[in-house]
């Protein structure tokens, strides 16, 4: 567990208590890393924290922030890079939406290759075949078992993109899945105005990272996305909000959003029944109106959590 900072310790507190709920048996370790950290001691994670989170099966992260100090690096990009975390997948569910994006997690405009300078900054986007195939094999995985992928890229003014469509496109082909592909720019408009037409969307770090806030304000709101960070052997969960500076503290954060990826993370265990009533039990409490006030309701993080475990044992007795 890495509560982290601003509301990632209220949510990742509901996360926990849904997990009681449902019966989990989990053999928690819990690390202090992020910010908060950083400011007592002056290092946001240590080696000996990446030896120790190694040994772990998964994570349940909350939210980490991230200041504008040029001698901080991100938690995440080191957590996502050590443990080879490549895949994100990201599924947006709202009563008539259904798609997943899955996301590049290990390079693009996210290989940390920069020069940083006063008058020009560059920042190297890298492609390789190899990442290129292991996400489009983590797409397809998916695609296999629902309707069709769309490749998003900008290949015709990116000349790095020409190697992630055409590998892409190679793999989808060998496995036999329905595919299209799409620029960036055609695919945000797309998620606004015809998010239907979409199912499996695979694209690079920074327009998966994009992408994914646009998809979480059509399905409703940032607070309601989970999402699982994939490796080989290794995973990360963690809702795709930030720690949120500006409602910390104040009780009202949107616990949805981690409860579903502590679901994603119990079905990653093998523990489908329990993940299932999970996402059942929160579909139930967000009929029923019980929300947070991102998503215009009155009720507390607290409330929201409540209701959530109350349907999780009224189904149980
Ligand atoms: P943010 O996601 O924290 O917040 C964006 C907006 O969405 C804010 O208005 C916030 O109040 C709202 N929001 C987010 N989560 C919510 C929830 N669960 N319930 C209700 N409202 C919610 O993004 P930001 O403000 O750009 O970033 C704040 C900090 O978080 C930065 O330091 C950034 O680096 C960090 N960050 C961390 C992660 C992560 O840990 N995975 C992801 C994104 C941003």
């Amino acid at each position: 567990m890495i509560a982290g900072d601003g509301i990632g310790p209220e949510v990742v507190e509901s996360a926990l208590e849904v997990l009681r709920a449902a019966g989990a048996s989990l053999d928690l370790v819990h690390f202090e890393i992020g910010l908060g950290r950083w400011k007592r001691t002056g290092e946001a994670m240590d080696e000996d924290d990446l030896e120790e989170i190694s040994g772990c099966d998964c994570i349940l992260l909350g939210a980490i922030t991230t200041p504008p100090d040029p001698n901080y690096r991100s938690v995440l990009l080191r957590l996502r890079r050590a443990l080879d975390l490549y895949a994100n997948i990201r599924p947006f569910q709202s009563h008539d939406l259904d798609f997943i994006i899955v996301r590049e997690n290990t390079e693009g405009l996210y290989s940390g290759v920069e020069e940083v300078g006063v008058e020009e900054s560059r920042t190297l986007r890298v492609i390789t075949r190899r990442g290129s195939e292991r996400i489009a094999e983590a797409a397809c995985d998916l695609a296999a078992r629902r309707r069709r992928l769309t490749i998003i890229h900008k290949s015709n003014v990116l000349r790095s993109d020409r190697l992630f469509l055409q590998t892409c496109r190679e793999v989808a082909e060998r496995r036999g899945i329905l595919y299209e592909d799409m620029l960036v720019d055609a695919a945000a408009y797309n998620l606004v105005t015809n998010p239907q037409r979409f199912d499996v969307l695979v694209t690079t770090n920074l327009f998966g990272d994009i992408l994914s806030d646009e998809a979480a304000g059509v399905i409703g709101s940032l607070g309601l996305c989970a999402s699982a960070n994939l490796g080989k052997s290794r995973a990360l969960f963690e809702p795709i909000h930030g720690s949120a500076p500006d409602i910390a503290g104040k009780g009202i954060a949107n616990p949805v959003g981690a409860i579903r990826s502590a679901a994603m993370m119990m079905r990653w265990l093998g523990e489908l029944e329990a993940a299932g009533r999970m996402e059942e039990a929160v579909k139930k409490a967000l009929s029923a109106g019980v929300r947070t006030p991102d998503l215009g309701g009155r009720c507390s993080t607290s409330e929201v959590t409540g209701a959530v475990t109350g349907y999780l044992m009224a189904e149980e007795s």
